[in-house]
């Protein structure tokens, strides 16, 4: 067993570890860091995502601070058209190789050992195992280890699925519809999509633009969502004045409203928030950003369960706990019900900063990568725990309607502390991985006219405060009541 010596310990080279050790290289221009993973390629879960995954947000704020991951172009085809790119999933694994090899490792100041797992650090010391080669090693961290696993994100080919499937049973996860031309002669008679989440919402858009007809697809969704209308989430520089927009109907809404679903239905009725079905009041919100193209796609599917989650599945039938229902012989059903990101870690959120340690997690919601950038920032420029803590206490990781006014009522807070402070607030400004800092900067700059047009967004946003407040403190009791 070697000694490895190094200053941060990072374990996790998934989007949350990468975005960290981007901005740190930058900001600490003396640390070492090395980084660990089980995968075998930087990435993460993207690793093991189906084909046709892609981002559900614009591209300009995901990755890491110091790469633009797609071109900045508005899409000319398909379900995305007349928007900015969405980065596919090979262009996600190829952005974040050229990340590692051409930036990380090349700093020489980044040591990276894939197909590694760590191990132990509760008494000090950090163990770390070579999947494959059964070899372990000792870390002595100089300075503090980083814990970029925090979010435990869950896809369909690594997860278990938690119902039973009979033997004989056609079962499917999305990743392999795309090999279905290599059964052209045993085509399934039914598709039954198996979730309500966004990975079901992918595999029902990539039926239905692959050719299969809509009547041959059923739907088990046992609750339905709301979903940003990705068309107000567009990129600051080309479309700030929508991004402001979307933060006065928050808080517009949430003024007048007593509860999150009050406050979704009048979002929905200004068209920020998106749902499937009209005649459903969605009780789920888990951040999904989706276009008016694909609800369109979505809508032609009319054959929709909800009675539940399947118990069990079996050749020409599917369980529900109370009910039972036929269905052809050769039906094939695809798993989608595996969780993405497990809302129940939101039980364990912690300080980013304690001694030794950062646990990386959100300071503003659902802002992943930003949010694990930010941390290496303050990390490389504050000193104590305590100063550090109190710029970014963890943002809430709701995942309703009606705790969702929590987040919104959190974020506002943090964008206040965040932009009184002038480290922060400058960096805030340089991000691309911020949603409006690096536009915002750039109008000051060049002494921009629209500057004193949306000086009032601000006057609107103070005077809705009261009552974001109000029913922010109410969705933090019902979420804290949940955990
Ligand atoms: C289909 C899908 C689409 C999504 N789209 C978006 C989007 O558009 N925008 C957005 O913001 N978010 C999106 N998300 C959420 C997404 O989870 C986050 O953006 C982000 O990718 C999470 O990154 P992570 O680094 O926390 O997790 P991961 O990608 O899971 O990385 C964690 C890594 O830690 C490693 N690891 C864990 N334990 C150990 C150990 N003991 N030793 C060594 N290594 C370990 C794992 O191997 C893994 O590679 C999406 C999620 C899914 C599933």
């Amino acid at each position: 067993m070697s000694v490895i010596e190094t200053d941060y310990l990072i374990v996790g080279a998934g989007a949350v570890g990468l975005a960290f050790a981007d901005t740190l290289i930058d900001e600490d221009p003396d640390c070492h860091i090395t980084i660990v993973d089980k995968h075998s390629k930087p990435g993460g879960h993207w690793n093991d995502a189906y084909s046709f995954v892609a981002l559900h947000q614009p591209s300009a704020t995901y990755g890491v601070n110091s790469m633009e991951m797609c071109p900045d172009k508005v899409d000319t085809e398909g379900h995305n058209k007349g928007m900015y790119p969405l980065a596919k999933h090979a262009e996600i694994l190829a952005y974040y190789g050229k990340l590692m090899n051409e930036r990380l490792l090349h700093s020489g100041r980044v040591a990276y050992h894939p197909l590694t797992e760590y191990l132990s650090g509760e008494d000090g010391t950090h163990r770390i195992r070579g999947i494959l080669s059964g070899e372990d090693n000792s870390v002595a961290v100089r300075r503090k280890l980083v814990d970029a696993t925090w979010f435990q994100t869950s896809v369909p080919s690594t997860h278990k699925p938690a119902f039973e499937i009979a033997e004989g049973t056609r079962f499917a996860i999305p990743g392999e519809l795309p090999s279905l031309w290599q059964e052209a002669d045993n085509l399934p008679d039914r598709y039954i999509v198996l979730g309500g989440g966004k990975t079901a919402m992918d595999a029902v858009v990539w039926l239905v633009e692959a050719g299969v007809a809509p009547e041959k697809i059923g739907w088990v969704r046992p609750r339905d969502s709301w979903m940003f209308n990705r068309k107000n989430l567009q990129p600051a520089h080309a479309a700030l004045d929508d991004l402001l927009d979307f933060q006065v109907a928050l808080v517009e809404s949430a003024n007048a409203a007593e509860t999150g679903d009050e406050m979704f239905a009048e979002l929905g009725r200004r068209g920020v928030m998106l749902r499937i079905d009209e005649s459903v009041t969605p009780g789920m919100f888990h951040f999904a950003v989706i276009s008016e193209a694909e609800i369109d796609l979505m809508r032609q599917v009319t054959q929709v369960y909800r009675q539940g989650r399947v118990t069990k599945i079996e050749p020409g039938k599917m369980h529900f706990a109370d009910e039972a229902i036929d269905l052809p012989e050769n039906t094939l059903f695809i798993d989608c019900t595996a969780t993405a990101v497990p809302f129940d870690v939101r039980e364990d959120t912690r300080p980013f900063f304690a001694g030794d340690r950062i646990t990386l997690q959100l300071v503003q919601t659902p802002f992943v990568p930003y949010s694990a950038a930010l941390a290496a920032f303050i990390e490389a420029n504050f000193d104590s725990d305590e100063e550090k803590n109190a710029l970014c206490p963890p943002a809430p990781l709701t995942d309703c309607t009606n705790t969702y006014p929590y987040a919104v009522m959190a974020n506002l807070m943090s964008t206040g502390i965040l932009s009184n402070n002038p480290k922060t607030n400058e960096f805030n400004a340089r991000s691309r991985l911020h949603p409006t800092g690096p536009a915002i900067a750039k109008m000051m700059r060049e002494g921009d006219p629209r500057l004193a047009a949306m000086s009032k967004i601000g006057d609107m946003i103070r005077a809705n405060m009261p009552g974001v407040v109000k029913l922010g403190m109410k969705a933090k009791a019902i979420h804290e009541g949940a955990a």
